[in-house]
């Protein structure tokens, strides 16, 4: 399997190889503008030192400051950080959004901190970069395994609330933005749907992971009556064909801080839940989940990425072979940098703008995006990943050229 980089680098080839741009332009693109690396070291309750590597890729800002989450997890490598930076350049071009693209990250474990040392580190992530960052340079934001409490810690320590979005509303955030990657990924799909091959409601929808994205997911299907057959989290996977309650789910969940042993489901690995037959099959955890070797078992109908790079380049070939397509992550799951733009630019103008305003500029916005991408894809004749990643090329190119 490719590293997730060069697997980044093979999105963009293939995009340029239906519409060829400059190589200056290329050479910049395929490149971050910086990559900052700095070990954080933290006290831990007992009063051991722990020492952490941490990250942020800043890769591209001719749009707008760089922007983009920070990640904790025990396998965030600088390949990944690189990665998922790059994307959120193309991301926030598909979007429409005046931003840049960037990603930071923290090699941890986090269910191994308590949430003082929690806070420590995010203390600690905000002064070793604090020279990088700032509301017109470098704005940060949750990602896997990071909320609004971390954003609210690392705004106080850096003493501006526009420095990250993402936070919880009494400390600047922006009503909807915990529920805006999985509510933009639902318009999305909404947009596109007379497009994809799907017979009448309600729809059968399988989603790996259960984390903000994945969970919300549910709750918007399921309250507007699709069937949830099958869910994952770390520990597993569970499926119960008439449909889970959704709801009660929510509440297992958090008494057993796992989806696996639901009344009335029954468990199975995350590898046989992704080749459930479905209509919807939504990967919303981590990247390269759907490869060339379990993309030819692949049941579902239509897949929509509210992950970042969770269906590989071989995967993409194998899946449109078999005539399934792939809703691609930079137009997916661009609700959440959309309302995190939306958040910023409250807090840039000392505004609070209610759910409704903030619904209706999220639609409007994923609506914009959906058709672009859809224009792009009959226009060439190509996958929806090329067509978002054309896209964004365009509008990274008129950006460039304006700045020169
Ligand atoms: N981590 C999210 C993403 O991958 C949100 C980034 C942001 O809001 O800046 O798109």
């Amino acid at each position: 399997m490719p590293n997730a980089y060069q697997n980044f680098l093979s999105q963009l080839d293939r995009a340029l190889a239906v519409v060829p741009k400059p190589v200056a332009l290329v050479t910049t693109l395929q490149t971050p503008n910086r990559i900052i690396e700095h070990t954080l070291g933290i006290q831990k309750d007992n009063g051991a030192e722990q020492s952490f590597s941490a990250y942020r890729i800043q890769h591209n800002n001719w749009r707008g400051p760089y922007k983009g989450g920070i990640r904790f997890h025990p396998q965030v490598d600088l390949d990944e950080v690189k990665t998922l930076a790059a994307l959120m350049t193309f991301k926030t071009a598909v979007a429409g959004i005046p931003m840049g693209g960037g990603k930071g990250g923290v090699t941890v474990d986090p269910k191994t901190l308590s949430s003082t040392e929690r806070e420590r580190l995010n203390r600690a992530w905000t002064n070793a970069f604090r020279a990088d960052i700032g509301p017109t340079v470098d704005v940060p934001a949750p990602d896997v395994n990071t909320g609004s409490a971390d954003m609210d810690v690392i705004a106080n320590e850096f003493g501006h609330p526009a420095v990250v979005t993402g936070k919880s509303i009494t400390h600047g955030g922006s009503v909807g933005r915990d529920t805006a990657t999985a509510q933009g990924g639902w318009y999305v799909f909404e947009a596109l749907r007379s497009h994809l091959n799907l017979g009448p409601d309600p729809l059968t929808v399988v989603i790996q992971g259960f984390g903000n994205a994945g969970a919300t997911f549910a709750n918007i299907a399921h309250a507007l009556g699709h069937k949830i057959i099958a869910v994952s989290d770390s520990s597993g996977a569970i499926h119960n064909s008439a449909g889970l309650d959704i709801p009660a789910l929510h509440l297992y969940k958090t008494a057993h801080r796992s989806v696996q042993g639901f009344p009335g489901a029954e468990n199975l690995t995350n590898s046989a839940m992704l080749e459930l037959p479905c209509d919807l099959l939504i990967p919303a955890a981590l990247e390269s989940q759907i490869t060339g070797e379990n993309a030819p078992r692949i049941k579902a109908k239509v897949i929509l990425e509210l992950a970042n790079g969770p269906v590989t380049t071989a995967a993409d070939d194998i899946l449109f072979v078999n005539n399934i397509p792939v809703i691609p992550d930079i137009l997916a799951n661009s609700g959440g940098v959309t309302v995190s733009y939306f958040e910023w630019d409250q807090n840039m103008k000392s505004e609070h703008w209610s759910a409704l305003e903030v619904d209706q500029k999220l639609r409007d916005h994923m609506n914009a995006a959906a058709t672009a991408v859809q224009t792009i894809a009959v226009q060439h004749g190509t996958d929806l990943r090329r067509a978002a990643f054309i896209v964004a090329l365009n509008r990274l190119q008129e950006t460039e050229s304006k700045q020169k």
